[in-house]
């Protein structure tokens, strides 16, 4: 073994959970895999040394062919709600926790997807193909360069195997690193078993909400603590909720199985970043009604925290506490939401008024599909300087008309326009993960080039700070191109 491998320091706490949580299932990695990417950031997050990356042992470890050594490999069960309807038992069943590093921030799980069949893959092969994987990689990363809670990806490993989908492609492996991988359905799978349920919150919130035990009468009331933990994760998921919809994410299958417990980002699938903007954007072609479209994704999150609270009722909570616990959510995502607005509108602070200036902010964009992104760019220097921001837009009369608006509402506050603007570029990303370039970078990859995605990521990991030579990294797609369609096809 070598030397980095055995000098880290591992466990596995959820494998403290009883057996009836997880099985203990081992891998079975793809025939001769290759690593196709390291990242390096996470890397440092998990205390490892960059040319760790090039090691055997982290191809090995990364391709599921050895286990974390003090690790204990597993894949966990769990259930939920899936576009609206309950699904019973899903659980990982193409992922693998080989443990948790402790590192220089903290402990860190580490776990494999598309590492082979477990006990719940069901009808599932195990894998997962080298496009939405090279998807996942890169989500994660731009997320994380945005500032919005996500869980991460440390390497990227392909094979020549073939995977079979609508087409034959390859397999590939995603190693993802999060301080957990507590799913809303972990806790919907125990929800009619009270000391299970139990012995999952005490996880919980031993691990990552340790405050919630100083609600109510001691560390053993459990309904307080129930609550404590409910009111937590409802501001969590508010929060992130407000971060997606600042950065024109759509998640693409918000069902309570990828609805994480921390309030990251979790399970990239045919997620996207609009390009042009519409308030009932669809980013999943499979998701025909729009049941995850943008503009529903706050109902739908709070539609999900209610069938979180209903599996914590066997821990002795009653409905309407449990209920009291998520009225908040939309405050909570309101003030997020209007918080972050501001910041992107160079406002030092949310007035009075300003729903109605923002009200017609986004039908300005919806009627013309202006591109997302740039508008809020370029907003930066519409004041003085308007000819980059109309020319998003068919009719920049439309445009103008707002902008006058605009200007008036920036006259009213007293804010220096150099230091506002600045600010502005720091809330307005230049370069986002537009479908199309993830797209160049898995075609790139599926001939083994990995320098799309290593470009992609240094752009991403800072998205703020423009980049000579890069204009077209920050262009909306041609237009004519045909839009890349993505759908639960994984
Ligand atoms: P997802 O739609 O990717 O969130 O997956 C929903 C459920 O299906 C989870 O329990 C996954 O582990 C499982 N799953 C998805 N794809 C596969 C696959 N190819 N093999 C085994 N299980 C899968
Ligand atoms: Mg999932």
């Amino acid at each position: 073994m070598d030397k980095w491998l055995a000098g880290l320091r591992i466990g596995n706490s959820f494998a403290d959970l009883p057996e009836a949580f997880y099985s203990r299932v081992s891998p079975m990695p793809p025939g001769a895999p290759r690593l196709l990417h390291a990242n390096p950031d996470v890397a440092r997050l998990l205390g490892l040394d960059e040319d760790v990356l090039q090691s055997a042992d982290f191809l090995a470890l990364c391709a599921g062919q050895i286990p974390l050594p003090g690790g204990q490999t597993i894949a966990t069960v769990y259930s939920g709600h899936q576009f609206g309807v309950w699904a019973g038992q899903l659980g990982d069943g193409r992922a693998h926790l080989l443990g948790e590093i402790h590192g220089p921030t903290g402990a860190w799980e580490i776990q494999l997807k598309g590492s082979g069949r477990t006990p719940y893959a069901r009808m599932g092969d195990g894998r997962a193909v080298l496009r939405s994987s090279v998807r996942e990689y890169l989500a994660s990363e731009a997320m994380a360069g945005l500032g919005i809670p996500t869980t991460r990806a440390l390497a990227l490993v392909v094979s020549d195997d073939p995977v079979y989908r609508e087409t034959v492609e390859t397999a590939a492996v995603v190693t993802r690193v999060s301080p957990s991988f507590l799913r809303f359905g972990h806790f919907e799978h125990w929800g009619h078993t009270h000391a299970r349920q139990k012995a999952l919150l005490d996880h919980a919130v031993d691990r990552f909400f340790p405050e919630c035990r100083q609600a109510g009468e001691g560390p053993d009331d459990t309904p307080a603590i129930t609550l404590a933990f409910l009111r937590e994760v409802v501001r969590r998921t508010a929060v992130l909720i407000a971060h997606w919809q600042l950065a024109g994410f759509c998640h693409g299958v918000m069902n309570t199985d990828n609805m994480s417990i921390l309030g990251l980002t979790l399970d990239y699938g045919p997620y996207g970043f609009m390009d042009r903007f519409n308030a009932r954007h669809i980013c999943n072609h499979t998701d025909t009604g729009g049941r995850y479209a943008w503009n529903a994704q706050p109902a739908v999150a709070h539609w999900n925290l209610y069938r979180l609270a209903g599996s914590l009722m066997v821990l002795g909570c009653d409905g309407e506490s449990l209920q009291d616990c998520i009225k908040p959510f939309e405050a909570e995502f309101l003030g997020a939401f209007h918080q972050g607005l501001a910041r992107k509108f160079g406002l030092r602070d949310w007035r009075e008024g300003d729903g109605e200036l923002a009200d017609a902010w986004w039908s300005l964009l919806h009627e013309q599909s202006a591109d997302f992104t740039l508008a809020f760019r370029h907003l930066a220097d519409a004041d003085e300087a308007p000819e980059a921001f109309l020319a998003l837009f068919a009719d920049p009369a439309a445009a103008q008309a707002w902008l006058e608006r605009y200007r008036a509402r920036l006259a009213a506050q007293d804010w220096d326009a150099l230091a506002r603007r600045a600010d502005m570029r720091r809330a307005n990303p230049l370069y986002v993960l537009r479908n199309h370039l993830a797209q160049r970078a898995i075609e790139a990859a599926q001939h083994g080039d990995a320098s799309e995605i290593d470009r992609l990521l240094s752009l991403l990991r800072d998205p703020y700070t423009e980049r000579p030579g890069m204009a077209d990294y920050a262009a909306p797609p041609p237009t004519g191109a045909p839009a890349v369609a993505v759908s639960c096809s994984s």
